[in-house]
């Protein structure tokens, strides 16, 4: 690293401005984002893409999610735009919503992964916008974690991993949501949902008439199945313990049920509700939230915290699946490699 950029408490134009051309540079910077943080390089150039890649271990079919300021960006990389696809980024944009768009052939291979779609969003965080503008290209931005591991949400979470892998790091502080964005692609003007997030599919319901949740959000994907999102593939979130996600409407049959099963480990640990924090005497817990917002914004940084217990066993409480819980369930899903009990 060779800046790091202190803006949690005040934006600093000139900061961003050095950062937005280093980005012109080919340099990769780390910043903030509404959703996680991003490890951000000049979209449109294959190398300083490639450097992205290498910082991540990232998988090379893994395509990137290209980030713009404004829709003169969009003109440059994507093409023959549906009304539908249209009224979905003015209803979403700038925010946690991407979407998979025709690509333009002046996007670089490396950015698709080979494919002729390229993701694309416009972020609401005013540091990242800004960051956008200066560089005056689109930022190819995936999540700033080495690939499998948890999404960052704060620069403390990350410092370690990445700070030697990239020029700049712009501390914005925790990010506001914590998950990554809503993924959509159209097909034949239904709206699959590929990734949840914020945006949920009861918003995208009011923007479109059908929208279809893609089946590997929740379940598990057999080997070799074709997937329309080459990251649904990967191995994602996941800490060192072995994790187990459970699930039950009503909270006294799932405390129950983890106290039971808790007994079969020597040192577990209970990933639990801000309501539950004292009802597990004989094992150690950590505090996930009790709103929705609340959990989504610590899901990541929960889950990079639980090996520094060493437990036997990482127990956590689910959530419903509806509205954001969607996305949190996805991401714990697969951090605990789908091992789901739901009673
Ligand atoms: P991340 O960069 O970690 O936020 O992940 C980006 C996600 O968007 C991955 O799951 C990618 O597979 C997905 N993605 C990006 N571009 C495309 C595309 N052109 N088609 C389908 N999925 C995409
Ligand atoms: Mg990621």
């Amino acid at each position: 690293m060779k800046q790091y950029f202190d803006l949690k408490e005040n934006i600093e134009e000139k900061n961003i401005e050095e950062a937005g051309k280093g980005i012109q540079k080919g340099e990769l910077v780390l910043f903030p984002t509404e959703t996680v943080y991003g490890i951000g390089a000049n979209g449109l150039e294959k190398q300083a893409v490639k450097r992205i890649f290498v910082a991540k271990g990232r998988k090379q079919d893994n395509p990137l999610i290209l980030h713009i300021a404004d829709m003169e960006m969009l003109e440059q990389i994507a093409q023959n735009i549906t009304t539908l696809e249209y009224k979905l980024m003015e209803a979403f944009w700038p925010g946690p919503f991407t979407i998979i768009l025709e690509r333009k052939p002046n996007v670089p291979d490396i950015v698709t992964g080979g494919l002729n779609t390229v993701g694309i969003r416009m972020p609401s965080n005013l540091v990242a916008q800004k960051l956008i503008s200066y560089a005056k290209v689109p930022i190819a931005a995936p999540s700033a974690n080495i690939s499998g591991r948890p999404s960052g949400t704060n620069i403390q979470d990350i410092f370690e991993e990445l700070s030697d892998k990239v020029d700049y790091i712009i501390d914005g502080g925790q990010c506001e949501i914590g998950l990554e964005s809503t993924v959509v692609r159209v097909i034949k003007e239904e709206v699959h949902i590929l990734r949840p997030g914020k945006i949920t599919k009861e918003q995208i319901q009011k923007i479109a008439e059908k929208v279809v949740i893609d089946n590997h959000i929740l379940g598990d994907l057999k080997p070799n199945e074709p997937v329309l999102s080459p990251g649904m593939k990967y191995k994602h979130y996941a800490p060192k313990a072995k994790c187990m996600l459970i699930y039950s409407k009503e909270n006294n049959k799932l405390v129950e049920e983890i106290k039971e099963r808790a007994k079969e480990y020597e040192n577990p640990l209970i990933v639990c509700h801000h309501h539950n924090i004292n009802q597990y005497e004989n094992a150690k817990v950590m505090d996930i939230g009790e709103t929705l917002e609340e959990i989504s914004k610590n899901t990541f940084k929960v889950l990079r915290k639980v090996d520094s217990y060493h437990p036997d066993i990482v127990m956590i409480e689910g959530v419903e699946k509806e509205g954001i819980g969607l996305a949190v369930m996805n991401r714990l899903l697969r951090a605990c490699e789908h091992h789901y009990i739901e009673i």
